[in-house]
């Protein structure tokens, strides 16, 4: 007679970032009394790209209507509001401004306003006279105000997810290698030497590559001159150097820009493209931001979709795409219900 396998737990969640935290704690609400094994290779739940994302809860406006990362998205925005209020988790909803500040800009900022339509995200056309409405010290030709963007402090949802989860969470316990048990379950081996052993294992690790943002970065000295989030019209041929103003939930306004290869940008010219958007900003209204302070794939532009793989006790939710944080409680619930699939096809 076979020897009877012994497990660590029923699901082996690999990376305690948001999606992985989302996962977790989707599986133990709707299916409680499962056991759930979190392994983080970090001390804490927000170390890799989700405690240093910018904090935005994107609205899901740009991304390909019909697309998993637009509906979960859209989605995503109103559970995660829904999440920090429940609580108490700093947050706020300052909605954004998409600002066109050239006539090329025009015919792309139309799109994409029937594009939020078609995302069921409530947008609204501004005019040059309009958009003062809204952001008192900003210029442009038109504009689109997107009502739904919020910030929330994403740390600190992160360690509720984990809290509230209900999980074995094992922070400083790196997955090395996983393999597939015979007959059924996967372990997987630790840096320690470790053998942990679930009946199913969801992938969460993010991707093998770091997703980090090149460009210039700075403060803005008087975060009093922005409200909310004041972003330029995406990609377009414009050569010229796009800045994004972000409002953070801790008070302060960061400057972003993509940087171009090989093309260093001194501070002046940093400054005269704030200005184009901003007139009331000088030099000195320029504090480099620290490393690592880049709002950088979170901007909420498009990125290709996400893909979850499905095996037999296997779940991977590795290409999570920006903004996963915010479309994170979906993802966890559609990874969550394939891991609870698998469990009772196992039996
Ligand atoms: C600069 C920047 C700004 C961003 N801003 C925003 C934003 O404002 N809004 C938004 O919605 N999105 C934003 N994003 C995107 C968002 O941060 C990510 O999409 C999201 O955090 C992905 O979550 P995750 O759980 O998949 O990844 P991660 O947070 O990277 O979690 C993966 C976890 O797996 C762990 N891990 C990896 N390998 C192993 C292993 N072998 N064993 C054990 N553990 C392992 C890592 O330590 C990590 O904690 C931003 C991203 C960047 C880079």
């Amino acid at each position: 007679m076979p020897r009877k396998l012994a497990y660590d737990c029923d699901v082996l969640v690999i990376g305690g970032g948001i999606v992985g935290l989302s996962t977790a704690c989707a599986i133990t609400r709707s299916a409680p009394g499962t056991r759930v094994t979190v392994l983080e290779n970090g001390p804490d739940p927000a170390r890799h790209r989700t405690g240093p994302g910018s904090g935005v809860i994107h609205s899901g406006i740009h991304h390909r209507p019909g697309s998993l990362t637009a509906r979960y998205t859209v989605r995503g925005a109103a559970e995660m509001l829904k999440f920090c209020a429940e609580y108490d988790i700093a947050h706020a909803v300052t909605g954004k401004l998409i600002v066109a500040t050239e006539r090329t800009e025009l015919p792309r900022l139309h799109a994409l306003v029937q594009r939020g339509r078609e995302n069921g995200v409530p947008v609204r056309e501004l005019g040059t006279a309009q958009i003062t409405e809204y952001e008192p010290q900003v210029r442009g030709l038109a504009a689109i105000h997107v009502a739904t963007t919020g910030i929330c402090d994403v740390a600190a949802l992160a360690r509720q997810l984990a809290e509230v989860s209900g999980a074995e969470i094992r922070y400083g316990t790196r997955a090395v290698r996983a393999v597939r048990l015979p007959g059924r379950g996967v372990a997987v081996l630790t840096g320690t030497g470790e053998e942990v052993r679930g009946r199913v294992l969801v992938d969460c690790a993010g991707p093998d590559h770091d997703e980090t943002a090149g460009g210039e970065s700075y403060e803005l000295a008087r975060p009093e001159l922005v409200r909310g989030l004041v972003h330029p019209v995406p990609e377009g041929a414009s050569p010229s150097l796009k800045v994004r103003l972000t409002r953070r939930i801790d008070g302060g306004v960061h400057i972003g820009a993509r940087a171009e290869p090989g093309r260093p940008l001194s501070r002046a010219a940093f400054t005269a493209a704030v200005r184009r958007l901003l007139p009331a900003v000088t030099e000195d209204d320029l504090i480099p931001a620290a490393a690592g302070a880049q709002a950088g794939p979170g901007d909420g532009t498009p990125a290709d979709d996400l893909l979850i793989h499905q095996g037999e006790r296997t779940v991977h939710v590795r290409n999570a795409p920006s903004p996963a944080a915010t479309a994170a409680l979906p993802i966890g619930r559609e990874a969550a219900r394939r891991a609870l699939a698998a469990l009772t096809a196992d039996g």
